[in-house]
């Protein structure tokens, strides 16, 4: 059985969005005072903060007149996050939720909701019909109900799934990610192509920018009804082109992890990419959308998934392993190793690189790591590879 998150559009009508609205504002409320809380020097746990929440929810009727579950479950994630941010290195300590710039976002556990027929029912009696698009597994035991910035509600239900057993494999495949070719593998067949269409978005989007752009008023005023729209209309281009990412990264990534026992993945940091331009961002967008279902999608099917630093797969060879002495410039498209005269795609080299990174590491797996850390979301079951020049040099 594995755990596995359902979202479906929900179509609130005017009561309930209000409510829903409503309810947000008593959260975000609570969160606030518990950031509060802690930069006033209090380590406040999910104990203090349900003490706290008794208290205020006794004094003022506001408060009382939200539901408990929903006020509970935001303490507790806040908790949550905060014992993340002192164990986790490079996670900040969760700040305040600001009425402009947070959206909102509701958890609701078993006690605190119900599906009756086709409407979802949430404490506080709001209730709310469900685009029902599929079925969900089993009966959910939680929900997340939120709103995007283009001001949908979904319900996000948290239920439990038959795991299909992936198919007998036993190839391993290298995977580095680049802007012209998303994917570039050590199987050509596998290569997962940057996609046109998605290029066509971004021109769309820069149009719609633009719009926007010439549309703005100077500081102080306030937007005009043109501009609200332009920007509505810049969203939703967005909107269109990140679920395409995922879309296809889900079929790549299914396709590269049936057939696939080893994997070994580029740990790409979209940072270094990401400059000004549109067409980079773009880019960007859809490596990280690959490499997310990639360790995902490997990680749940019990593949051996690992992380491979980025630092040098480019310069290293990957025939003889020795690196270069100098970074080769972004322009350069084809590798050439001075020692042993190989020669081959400077992606395709890179990919064959991290996964002889990970080849060697198998024979002796010392500097093979389990990372929980910064792989949460992905099953917390890849693990991470040495640095390739650390281990490459010296041992072939
Ligand atoms: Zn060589």
């Amino acid at each position: 059985m594995e755990v596995v998150r359902y979202t479906y559009r929900l179509r609130p009508g005017a009561t309930a969005t209000s409510a829903l609205l409503a309810e947000w504002g008593r959260c975000r409320f609570l969160w606030n005072e518990a950031v509060h809380q802690q930069k006033v020097g209090a380590k406040p746990t999910f104990v203090s903060l349900s003490k706290m929440l008794t208290e205020a929810r006794a004094r003022n009727a506001w408060l009382r007149a939200g539901s408990q579950v929903a006020q509970q479950q935001t303490l507790r994630t806040y908790a949550a996050a905060l014992r993340h941010s002192f164990t986790v290195p490079g996670r900040g300590r969760p700040t305040v939720k600001t009425r402009k710039r947070s959206l909102p976002s509701m958890e609701y556990t078993l006690r605190g909701f119900t599906i009756a027929g086709r409407r979802l029912r949430v404490a506080g009696g709001i209730t709310m019909p469900v685009v029902w698009s599929r079925d969900l597994p089993s009966p959910p035991t939680s929900v997340r109900v939120y709103q995007d910035s283009l001001g949908h509600w979904y319900a996000s239900f948290v239920a439990r799934r038959e795991a299909a057993a992936a198919p007998e494999a036993s190839e391993a495949i290298g995977v580095d990610w680049g802007v012209k070719t998303t994917a570039t593998t050590t199987d050509a067949r596998f290569d997962l192509p940057y996609l046109g269409h998605r290029k066509r978005c971004a021109a769309e989007l820069a149009r719609a920018q633009r719009k926007m752009a010439r549309r703005r008023r100077p500081k102080g005023h306030t937007h005009s009804n043109g501009y609200r729209r332009a920007k509505h209309a810049a969203a939703k281009l967005h909107k269109k082109a990140s679920r395409q990412n995922t879309h296809d990264s889900r079929q790549w990534a299914k396709r590269v992890v049936d057939h696939h026992q080893v994997i070994a993945v580029e740990d790409f940091k979209p940072t270094f990419l990401t400059r000004s331009t549109m067409a980079r961002k773009a880019a960007d967008a859809a490596i990280g959308a690959a490499k997310r279902e990639l360790i995902q999608q490997g990680t749940r099917a019990g593949r051996k998934v690992v992380l491979v630093p980025p630092a040098y797969t480019t310069m290293t060879c990957s025939s003889c392993a020795a690196r270069a002495k100098q970074r080769i410039g972004l322009n350069v498209r084809i590798f050439e190793c001075a020692a042993c005269g190989f020669t081959a795609c400077r992606d395709l080299n890179a990919a064959r690189t991290i996964l002889a990174t990970v080849e060697r590491d198998r024979a002796g797996t010392d500097d093979v790591r389990h990372v929980t850390t910064s792989l949460r979301n992905a099953g917390s079951n890849a693990v991470r590879a040495g640095n390739p020049l650390d281990s490459t040099v010296g041992k072939r």
